[in-house]
C-alpha cells in the first residue's frame, strides 16, 4: 500500500475504486480528484489466511477476560485521542468530508470503548438462574456468554471508523477476534488504525483488515462465524443469502429514509436548525439523515422560509484543521449520481428547489445543499434513500396525516418529532422505526445506552446497548448437579412405581386446581 500521501490532496472528484491494475484499489480524494493511494486487494485466499491467523489467537484473547480486554481497548482509545489529527487528515482526504463531521469519529469510539468496557460484565457476565420447578432443585443453572470466535465486519464509506471499529469494539470486548473489510472508497483511515493497533499499541493479533470490493466481502462472509454488515439494503440481501450457505448469523444495518414531523406548537427555530443539520450533516450521507419533513399547516410557510435561509447560508467546500466549513464533498460518485437523479426526477415532476438543486461547480464532487417543496410520495426523493444534502418538505393537515406519510415507507431506521413535549412524545411513539428523537435529530446514535436498529427493510439486529454486545456471543447454558445418588429417577431401569412418582410430582406442581393436582380429573 502506498500511503502517507493523504495530506497532499487539494481539489477534484472522487472516483473511488478502479485502479491501475485488477489487484489494486485506487483511492482518490473526492474534494480534489487527486489520487492519494493505491491499496492491494485481498484475494479470497488471503482473506482465508487472515481469518485463520486471528482465529488462532482468539482463545488467548478470550482468556484475558472482560477486564484484560478492556485494558487493551483502553490503549486503543488513548491512541485514537492522541493521534486524532493524523487520523482525521487521512479520513478527510479519502471521504472529502469537512473537519467537524470527521471529528465525531475518534470521540465516539473513545466513548464507546469506555461504555462497553464498563458495562460488559453486566451485559455478558455469567448469569445464575433459579430453577423454575422443584424437580430441578438439585441443579445449579448458569448461562455463560461465549463469543463467536471470528467476527467479520463489512462497512460502508460514510463513517469509515464509526461503522467499522464501532462494531469491532463490542465484538472484541466480548472476546471475539475481528476482521474488517472497509469500503473500497475509504480503505485508508481504518488501515492506519489497525496498523497502529499492531505496531504502535502492540495489541494482540486479533484485529485485522482486508481490502477490496464485493468479492473480498463475499470471501469474508464465507470464512467468519458472525457477520456484521453495514451498507445498502441491496448488498445486505446478498450478504444474508451468502451467509445462509454456511448458516452464519448476520446483523444488518441498512438504509433509511428518515422522516421528521414538525407540529404547530414546535419551537420553530430549533426545528429549523435541527432540520438543516440533520439533513445536511456529512453532506446528507448519514443513514439516519433527515430526508423527509412533514410540517403542520399553520407553521409550514414560516418553517420553509426559515429553513431555506438557514440552508442557503451553509458554506460548502474543503476545509482542514485550520479552517471551518459546513458541507463537504460527495464521497462516492455512484451516490452523487443517485442524488442528481432523485432531484432531477422531483423537479421534472413539479417540485421546486428553494435553494440548491444541482451539482456545485468543481473542482471536487459537490452537490449543493437543497430544499425541495412541492414534493409528494410519487417522487423518488420522498420514497427511496437519497443519501445526499437534500430535504423534501411537505405541508400536512395534522399530526395524523404526518404520521401516515412518515410511516408510508419501506424503511424504518429512525425519525424525529418536534413540538410541545408531551404531544410530540405521543406522536413520536407512533413512528414506525427503530429509534425516534423528540425535539432532536440523530442524537440517538450517541445514546449508546439504548439499542439502535432498523425496522422493515432498514435492517436486522441492533448495535449499542445490551443487544449490541450480546449479539457477538453464543449462550452456553451450564446445568450443574449439586447432589444426586447413583442414578436419577428418570434413568434406566424404568419401573412403574418411579414413573408414577415422577408424573404425580410433575402434576402436583403444574396443575391449576387441586383436583388435577391430586389426579382426580383429566
Ligand atoms: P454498499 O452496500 O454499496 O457497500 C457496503 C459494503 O459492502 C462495502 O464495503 C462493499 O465493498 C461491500 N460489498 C459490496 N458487495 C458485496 C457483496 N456482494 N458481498 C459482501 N460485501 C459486499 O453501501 P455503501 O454505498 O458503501 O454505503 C451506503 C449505504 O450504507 C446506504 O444505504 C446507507 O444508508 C447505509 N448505511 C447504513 C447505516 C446503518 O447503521 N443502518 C450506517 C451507514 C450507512
Amino acid at each position: 500500500m502506498e500511503s502517507g500521501t493523504a495530506q497532499s490532496s487539494t481539489k477534484a472528484t472522487n472516483s473511488g475504486p478502479g485502479g491501475d491494475a485488477a489487484d489494486q484499489l485506487e483511492v482518490l480524494n473526492p474534494a480534489t480528484g487527486a489520487k492519494i493511494a493505491s491499496v492491494a486487494i485481498d484475494s479470497p485466499q488471503s482473506v482465508a489466511a487472515t481469518v485463520a491467523r486471528v482465529r488462532a489467537n482468539q482463545p488467548e484473547w478470550e482468556a484475558l477476560g472482560i477486564e484484560g480486554r478492556y485494558r487493551w481497548l483502553g490503549r486503543l482509545r488513548d491512541w485514537l485521542l492522541d493521534n486524532s489529527d493524523r487520523v482525521l487528515d487521512t479520513m478527510q482526504a479519502e471521504t472529502g468530508k469537512v473537519r467537524a463531521d470527521a471529528s465525531n469519529e475518534p470521540v465516539y469510539l473513545a466513548d464507546l470503548i469506555n461504555f462497553y468496557g464498563t458495562k460488559a460484565a453486566k451485559f455478558i457476565g455469567e448469569e445464575s438462574v433459579r430453577p423454575h420447578t422443584p424437580l430441578l432443585a438439585a441443579k445449579k443453572l448458569r448461562v455463560q456468554y461465549r463469543p463467536h470466535p471470528v467476527v467479520g465486519i463489512i462497512s460502508p464509506w460514510n463513517f469509515p471508523l464509526i461503522l467499522s471499529l464501532g462494531d469491532a469494539v463490542p465484538a472484541m470486548q466480548a472476546g471475539a477476534a475481528v476482521v474488517i473489510k472497509p469500503s473500497e472508497f475509504t480503505p485508508l483511515g481504518l488501515a492506519e488504525v489497525v496498523e497502529a493497533w499492531r505496531e504502535e499499541i502492540g495489541g494482540p493479533d486479533v484485529l485485522a483488515c482486508v481490502q477490496g470490493v464485493g468479492e473480498t466481502g463475499g470471501a469474508l462472509v464465507d470464512e467468519v462465524d458472525f457477520v456484521q454488515f453495514t451498507g445498502s439494503d441491496r448488498t445486505g440481501r446478498r450478504v444474508m443469502a451468502r451467509a445462509a450457505d454456511t448458516l452464519t448469523p448476520v446483523s444488518l444495518e441498512l438504509g433509511g429514509k428518515d422522516p421528521m414531523i414538525v407540529l404547530s406548537d414546535a419551537d420553530l427555530d430549533r426545528a429549523v436548525n435541527a432540520a438543516a443539520w440533520g439533513g445536511m450533516m456529512n453532506s446528507g450521507q448519514v443513514c439516519m439523515s433527515v430526508e423527509r419533513i412533514y410540517v403542520e399547516e399553520p407553521v409550514y410557510d414560516e418553517f420553509v422560509a426559515k429553513l431555506t435561509a438557514e440552508v442557503g447560508k451553509l458554506r460548502q467546500g474543503a476545509d482542514d484543521a485550520r479552517d471551518c466549513k459546513e458541507i463537504g464533498a460527495m464521497t462516492s460518485p455512484k451516490q452523487s449520481a443517485i442524488v442528481e437523479d432523485h432531484v432531477g426526477d422531483a423537479l421534472a415532476s413539479g417540485a421546486k428547489a428553494l435553494t440548491g438543486g444541482r451539482r456545485a461547480e468543481g473542482p471536487g464532487d459537490y452537490f449543493e445543499p437543497t430544499v425541495l417543496v412541492g414534493v409528494d410520495h410519487s417522487m423518488k426523493v420522498m420514497r427511496d434513500e437519497t443519501f445526499g444534502p437534500v430535504v423534501g418538505v411537505m405541508k400536512v393537515r395534522d399530526s395524523e396525516q404526518a404520521l401516515r406519510l412518515a410511516n408510508d415507507s419501506r424503511y424504518g431506521l429512525s425519525g424525529s418529532v418536534f413540538g410541545e413535549k408531551e404531544r410530540a412524545e405521543r406522536v413520536a411513539r407512533r413512528v414506525e422505526c427503530g429509534a425516534v428523537n423528540v425535539n432532536d435529530v440523530l442524537v440517538n446514535y450517541f445514546a449508546t445506552d439504548v439499542p439502535m436498529g432498523g425496522w422493515k427493510e432498514s435492517g436486522i439486529g441492533y448495535r449499542h446497548g445490551e443487544p449490541g454486545i450480546k449479539k457477538y456471543c453464543r449462550t452456553e447454558s451450564v446445568v450443574i448437579t449439586r447432589f444426586g445418588g447413583k442414578r436419577e429417577p428418570t434413568w434406566y431401569p424404568y419401573t412403574k412405581s418411579r414413573r408414577g412418582l415422577i408424573v404425580r410430582i410433575a402434576r402436583a406442581f403444574n396443575a391449576r386446581d387441586w383436583r388435577r393436582r391430586l389426579g382426580l380429573r383429566g
